[in-house]
């Protein structure tokens, strides 16, 4: 369990957030800049947001969502279940690294062959599928990926009950493991952890289970610790009914309820066109019975359900809780992650996706970032970045002991090391062609760098960096290869301004005037609030006005007045400061 939960409704802005967490704003700014995002203290950043920097941070904080109210609500009505409620089938999602068997494992459980032999093929492709066990239902889904799996858990970390994290023994845990592992545990759900690929000579569950057990606090039960861990192949079908017995354990002790006398309720876990059916959209029923011909709302899409079919497009009469269904009738598509529900009328259907739509747009008004943004934003970070280095060095030896141990700096797999020539001797101006030419920066190891070459490296600007000693050559190329992983953020000063008078205070807002002292002021720039030399806080200028006409810009030598939004209540008197300045993401680079 996390030390500190804090639960926000929709968003939570940066400021709030750092006061929350006791925390300067600039940390989190500064958090969120590493990761891609340029944010203000005002800017609107949701439960996954905020979880992944929390956890960047190293922060044992859990960040939770409350189920949204308002609006957004009359498409959902969350409920605890009544005595009414029905055992339902657990729904299990198979996550892991990739090539360790997710998908080798979920042909496996389904047995793919039978269920093609029963129902003439699965004619499309759909993210759930159900399978049987003793007589018992369970509800599986496809590998959700990253984006898939955070819009899930926006709606509650109720809809997976159980994670299968897949680990092949011959591999061990690996980066998606771990996230896998994390995943889970944000979402409240039970973990199995299935070790793969037995079959294997090279196969070390062993390994694979101490990993956990002394990385990641998961103790296999045949060592005293309470998690479940199943030696399975995916290939010779060993361990699967196990694997299998234990998804129904974890199940019964949960007590997985749903109540059925309810208005049908659940989640689009997919939507796309198709010709001749129009919209196509896969559901998870929650709660209730779905039927053909009810009428649904999901966001901001309503329509009748048309055909309402199971994972193997076989039509079906009625779909109880932990069904996953394809349905066609919405008369525009509803996106992923959108919960659904039945409305009792047409008219209702029609005034609850305007209400959505007001939301949706209202939402969207305040610019939140989203945890998908900013989980496409990491991984595109992650993207082949290269720190090129051409090496020098006085002896082979050295040189070949220089460039092994490059080899091994590491940083994780994000910043590659690629060396683009090395020799033995001083840097000599070919060295500096080359190195100007490719960009890169040249390391010299008990080496010199003649005074022409050293002139050439100057005006082609090329950075010669030369050592005696060789962890300190390591540490540099560390070093730099690191600053390669952080985009820089650079402040550019626009003007200032002397408050001559303040017009309001409240909360998170403040209206001034003053003189523009130099420079020049517009909307939508940073201002730090100084007196004399202190700095009282940051502000964002939201809006410029002069002789009370909006201005686009307002120069040195003019009066102004300025709407203001602070991150909490900041007391401005006549005589205070602003420096006005944009903040702005440059990516780092060598050279
Ligand atoms: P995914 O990326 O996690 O979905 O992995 P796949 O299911 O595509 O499997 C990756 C590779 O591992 C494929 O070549 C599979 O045939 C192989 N594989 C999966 N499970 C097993 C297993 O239990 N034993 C062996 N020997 N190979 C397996």
């Amino acid at each position: 369990m996390a030390e500190k939960v804090i639960v926000i409704a929709n968003s939570i802005t940066v400021g709030e957030l750092a006061d929350t967490l006791n925390l300067p704003v600039t940390t989190l700014v500064g958090e969120l800049f590493k990761n891609g995002i340029a944010a203000t203290i005002n800017q609107r950043i949701d439960a996954e947001t905020a979880q992944i920097i929390v956890e960047e941070l190293g922060l044992d904080v859990a960040i939770e969502q409350k189920q949204t109210t308002g609006v957004a609500s009359t498409a959902r009505v969350s409920h605890q279940v009544t005595e009414n409620a029905v055992v339902r089938p657990p729904i299990v999602a198979v996550m892991g690294h990739v090539d360790h068997g997710k998908t080798s494992l979920l042909d496996a459980i389904l047995d793919t062959k039978t269920a093609e032999g029963e129902a003439g093929g699965i004619t499309q492709h759909i993210s759930a599928y159900q399978t049987e066990k003793n007589q018992r239902t369970m509800t599986l889904l496809d590998t959700p990926g990253h984006e898939a799996f955070a819009a899930l858990r926006q709606h509650g970390a109720s809809l997976t009950d159980v994670v299968i994290i897949v680990v092949a023994a011959d591999d061990g845990v690996k980066p998606q493991t771990i996230e896998a592992i994390r995943f889970a545990r944000s979402a409240n759900a039970k973990m199995i952890v299935a070790i793969n690929k037995i079959d294997k000579d090279t196969a070390n569950a062993q390994l694979v289970k101490t990993q956990l057990a002394t990385e990641y606090d998961m103790n296999p039960e045949e060592w005293g610790g309470d998690t479940i861990m199943i030696e399975v192949s995916a290939k010779t079908g060993q361990g699967i009914d196990k694997l299998l017995d234990m998804v129904l354990l974890v199940a019964d002790l949960e007590d997985l309820r749903a109540d059925i006398d309810v208005p049908a309720e659940g989640l689009v876990i997919e939507a796309h066109m198709e010709q001749g059916r129009g919209s196509v959209v896969g559901l998870l029923v929650e709660h209730g019975e779905l039927r053909p011909g009810q009428l649904l709302v999901a966001g901001t899409s309503y329509g009748k359900v048309r055909t309402l079919s199971n994972f193997l497009a076989k039509p079906l009469k009625v779909a109880g809780p932990s069904t996953p269904v394809t349905v066609t009738g919405f008369k525009e598509l509803p996106k992923f992650g959108d919960t659904f529900i039945v409305a009792p009328s047409e008219k209702q259907a029609r005034q609850m996706v305007e209400a959505a739509r007001a939301e949706r747009e209202r939402e969207a008004a305040q610019s939140n970032v989203t945890g998908a943004d900013l989980l496409k934003m990491m991984s595109q970070k992650h993207e082949s970045q290269e720190f090129k280095v051409i090496v020098k060095a006085d002896v082979q030896g050295s040189l070949t002991s220089v460039i092994d141990s490059l080899k091994l700096v590491e940083t994780g797999g994000e910043v590659t090391l690629r060396i683009i020539g090395s020799g033995v001797g001083n840097i000599s101006e070919n060295d500096i062609r080359l190195a100007s030419d490719e960009k890169t920066i040249v390391y010299g190891f008990n080496v010199d760098l003649p005074p022409a070459v050293k002139r050439l490296a100057a005006r082609d600007k090329v950075q010669v960096r030369i050592f005696n000693v060789i962890y300190q050559l390591l540490d540099d190329a560390r070093q730099s290869m690191s600053n390669l992983l952080a985009p820089e953020v650079v402040e550019t000063e626009i003007g200032s301004l002397t408050i001559k008078g303040v017009f309001r205070t409240l909360k998170d807002a403040a209206i001034v005037g003053g003189e523009v002292t130099s420079g020049k002021v517009v909307a939508d720039v940073m201002a730090r609030v100084k007196r004399g030399d202190e700095q009282l806080g940051e502000v964002e200028v939201t809006s410029v006005q002069r002789q009370q006409q909006e201005a686009k810009e307002v120069f040195e030598g003019e009066l102004c007045g300025l709407n203001l939004r602070t991150e909490k209540k900041l007391v401005m008197n006549e005589g205070d400061t602003l420096e006005f300045f944009t903040r702005k993401l440059v990516e780092r680079s060598i050279g």
